[in-house]
């Protein structure tokens, strides 16, 4: 399919020029927190209907919040991927550029959301695996080609997590346009459903062996998914805090740097939610990478991930302003008049 022909900001179901859409999504408890924290209340408590949240602040008081969708425990997979992806995968359908991330805590089902594989239990398939049926499905590839690049991005190196010898890929920006692209990338057309699965777990098993090569703690990294350049699926590394002393085994510099992303697009979400005048999208490669998806044009859709343990209740507060600050940017149109 060719870009539409007038270019407008898009419009998402409501009118609305394409805000940025936030769904939070629960994580059930595990087996150790149903034994842990058998006496406690969940430290959130979702109300889809309304969509509200409640974090509580303790026995008697809770804050509310509002989002876009709330998924409780018991939302499927399938569900999680209507709310969250299919819009954005329909847009990019139609020639938009699209956008799906996933932000939380390590633990609380970033990866389980966006790259289960599901090669066993078929309901348990994450958003990157029927994002592609949904694109395979309506692409004709007899006069089209879908191609797809996978990427880690850790301590502000990009890998290449479908050619490991690949491992310092650089990011070229057009001096007119400011699109930014990745010509060290390997690109990879998919001809079925189950080539792209098997180049899914090809990433992961390179992303594995990198981590362990490096010793790097892989909750430390984004893995990111771009097809035909069109549509980005970011598994964003783990919000919680760093350690700065580096009792995980990190200098104060390596600490400051497994850090530089994620806190570059919080202040850059910042600065949109406020209108400032200034977005610091040059501050580091995760910011300047999402640029281009985060155009005048672009659908931008972020999944929040919380657990429900009282004694991550910091952790999931800090996730839950995250999200709320991320409700606010109207359009992304800024970023690329910096
Ligand atoms: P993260 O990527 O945020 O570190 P994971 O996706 O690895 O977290 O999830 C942590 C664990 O919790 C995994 O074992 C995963 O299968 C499980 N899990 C996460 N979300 C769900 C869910 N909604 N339902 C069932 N299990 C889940």
């Amino acid at each position: 399919k060719s870009a539409p022909a007038a270019l407008g900001v898009a419009k998402d179901d409501t009118g609305v020029p394409g805000r940025v859409r936030v769904a939070v999504r629960l994580r059930p408890r595990n087996a150790e927190e149903r034994v842990a924290d058998a006496d406690f209340p969940d430290c959130v408590e979702l109300q889809p209907e309304v969509k509200r949240l409640k974090l509580r602040k303790n026995n008697w008081d809770s804050d509310t919040y509002e989002f876009d969708e709330l998924l409780t425990e018991f939302a499927s997979q399938k569900r999680v991927y209507e709310v969250v992806a299919k819009p954005v995968v329909e847009s990019v359908l139609d020639g938009y550029n699209g956008t799906v991330m996933a932000y939380g805590q390590t633990g609380t089902g970033k990866t389980y959301t966006l790259g289960q594989l599901g090669e066993e239990d078929t309901a348990a398939r994450g958003i990157m695996v029927r994002a592609m049926e949904d694109i395979l499905a309506d692409v004709s590839l007899e006069t089209n080609s879908v191609s797809m690049s996978y990427l880690q991005l850790y301590m502000e190196t990009i890998q290449d997590l479908l050619n490991p010898t690949n491992d310092n890929i650089s990011i070229v920006e057009d001096p007119k346009s400011g699109d930014v692209s990745l010509p060290g990338a390997t690109l990879v057309e998919i001809r079925n459903q189950q080539s792209f699965v098997d180049l899914l777990r090809l990433g992961e098993a390179h992303r594995f062996a990198a981590n362990t090569k490096l010793n790097a703690e892989s909750s430390r990294s984004h893995a990111i998914l771009m097809v035909h350049g069109k549509l980005v699926i970011v598994d964003l590394a783990g919000s919680e805090r760093i350690d700065k002393s580096g009792s995980e085994g990190h200098t104060l510099e390596e600490a400051k740097s497994i850090n530089l992303s994620l806190s570059a697009l919080g202040k850059c979400i910042n600065a949109l939610a406020e209108n400032s005048a200034h977005v610091p999208v040059r501050d580091s490669k995760l910011t300047r990478l999402l640029r281009d998806s985060f155009g005048g044009t672009a659908r931008t859709s972020l999944v929040i991930t919380i657990g429900p343990s009282p004694r991550h209740r910091g952790e999931t507060a800090s996730t839950i302003m995250f999200g709320q600050r991320a409700m606010k940017v109207e359009n992304m149109l800024k970023l690329k008049e910096e």
